[in-house]
């Protein structure tokens, strides 16, 4: 179809609408607070509401506030369906969700524009409550659509203000008549900021995302003997604080040693916690990521063997918890591809990577064969006001979503 292999979307009309987007919730300093299921969350989604309405979408709300507007194929076939979400952490930027979300909408309109039509229906999604700041778990809305999390489990889920998901979907009617999960999908692709600074740091215009890391979050609980500082000779110690520092050395050496390993100890607590005493008690949290399963697996264990070996040395005790365990997701490799051969065809520089971060997306990739398209940002910074992503590198990832669609829809 060589009509459709030249169009190009509307850049400055996507801005226009980003901008636009942007004013429910805004805050001081360009950014936007629109936690999940809050009334700045709902008064977006009835703005993306009322511009699929416009675009002569057929509009889908299912009864946990997810949003779909579908185009029509040629034949009634599963949906080929892009976007994100419209939900902001409390000190968000304008971009994170938004740009896959409009984005799609974009490419739309375009289609729309030129009078193509396409085999399968397109269709765009604006899930709820993927950011899971205000009520856990993060992701709910493509989790509740794969059928993971039912509607009622969700509804009883407290956020951090006291209330109830149920509670606010009730308030600010967000329950739409459509069954979770009702709708064929025949793939997703998601477009979306990096939120981190390898894109900008290699001069990349785009992302071909090849998966999500997975995440294991371990607690270690380290009981020692507390005793003076000076009067207790170094040999006859049970110092919990030695441990855990060699524990934080160790989780350095890992990402070093292991391929594609990140380990982070963001939270230790030593008890008493005082100038002269020997720590009794250590707590600290070790977060393991890795986009590969066994590796992931094998960072665990390693560390956990030499935190255990070196507390036996000290005569300190050891408790450990895995409080979070999230499996790597890799993505289809056809669909991998589609997005790697759009950004060639148009001409932008691309690079293969991994996602840092969590995305609908790889809840989607449980459902149907599932891609990310990445954007730079702007220093790398997301989750927050000063989050910024160029208008040029943001056409460019809303070309490469429309020819990534175009090539599954027909
Ligand atoms: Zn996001």
């Amino acid at each position: 179809m060589p009509t459709s292999k030249r169009l190009r979307i509307n850049g400055p009309r996507l801005q226009r609408n980003l901008e636009d987007l942007a004013r429910f919730g805004a805050i001081a300093g360009g950014g936007v607070c629109r936690p999940a299921f809050g009334r700045a969350d709902k008064e977006a989604r009835d703005f993306l509401e009322d511009r699929m309405r416009a675009l002569g979408l057929a509009i889908h709300i299912d009864s946990i506030g997810n949003l779909f507007g579908i185009r029509n194929g040629r034949e009634s076939k599963p949906v080929v369906l892009c976007g994100s979400h419209a939900d902001t952490v409390g000190t968000g930027g304008r971009f994170d969700g938004s740009v896959g979300v409009l984005g799609g909408l974009e490419v739309l309109e375009t289609l729309n524009e030129a009078g193509v039509a396409t085999r399968h229906p397109l269709g765009v999604v604006s899930f709820v409550n993927e950011e899971g700041a205000r009520f856990t778990p993060d992701m709910m809305g493509s989790l509740v659509f794969r059928g993971d999390l039912s509607v009622e489990a969700a509804r009883r889920m407290v956020g951090i203000d006291g209330t109830t998901v149920g509670g606010n979907i009730d308030e600010n009617c967000y329950a739409g008549p459509s069954t979770p999960g009702e709708l064929p999908v025949r793939c997703y692709v998601e477009l979306h900021i990096e939120q981190g600074p390898v894109l900008e740091r290699d001069n990349r215009t785009i992302g071909v995302v090849e998966g999500v890391q997975g995440i294991k979050w371990i607690s270690f609980t380290l009981r020692g003997a507390t005793a003076h500082a000076g009067a207790m000779p170094i040999h006859l110690r049970h110092d919990a604080a030695y441990v855990a520092g060699a524990t934080i050395q160790y989780a350095r050496q890992l990402s070093l040693q292991v391929d594609g390993q990140r380990a982070t100890v963001g939270s230790l607590v030593l008890s008493p916690n005082l100038v002269n005493v020997v720590a009794e008690e250590a707590r600290l949290t070790v977060d393991l990521r890795n986009a590969d399963p066994g590796r992931l697996s094998a960072a665990e264990e390693r560390l956990s063997l030499f935190v255990n070996d070196i507390a036996g040395t000290e005569g300190v005790r050891v408790e450990r918890e895995v409080r979070v365990d999230v499996a790597p997701v890799m993505f289809d490799p056809s669909m991998v591809d589609a997005v790697e051969n759009a950004a060639k065809t148009l001409g932008y520089s691309y690079m293969r990577m991994i996602s840092g971060a969590g995305h609908d997306a790889q809840v989607m990739a449980g459902v149907c064969p599932a891609a990310m398209i990445f954007v730079p940002s702007r220093g790398g910074i997301s989750h927050n006001v000063a989050e910024y992503s160029a208008p040029e590198h943001i056409e460019a990832g809303a070309n490469v979503l429309l020819h990534t669609l175009l090539r599954f829809a027909d």
